[in-house]
């Protein structure tokens, strides 16, 4: 059972202000939103996993749980790589069977 952190006072694990007080609690159950270090995030980490999406899938299941912001990152960066080169591979088909169907 959580305490309030002003008063002393126990309370439930999913209440947000605390009964005797009235001091707003922090939820340790929502996710954490807090900016870490470790965990900057960004367009570097963003980049790398499109040059090497390999790298940046990895990056993201690894970092999935430790490092969210960075490993979202990562994950986005492949992702838009992998779905840049499946768009291009269908064009250039397209392009192909335009080519073969113009002969
Ligand atoms: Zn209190």
């Amino acid at each position: 059972m959580p305490y309030c952190p002003s008063c002393g006072a126990s309370v439930k694990a999913m209440q947000r202000q605390c009964d005797q007080c009235g001091r707003f609690l922090k939820s340790k159950t929502a996710p954490a939103q807090r900016t870490s270090p470790d965990d900057p995030g960004g367009i570097g980490w963003g980049l790398l996993g499109f040059i090497l999406p390999l790298v940046g899938l990895i990056l993201f299941l690894v970092w999935n749980d430790t490092k969210p912001r960075t490993a979202k990152a990562a994950g986005l960066g492949a992702l838009i790589a992998v779905i840049t080169v499946f768009v291009l591979y269908i064009i250039v088909w397209i392009i192909i069977f335009a080519a073969f169907g113009a002969l």
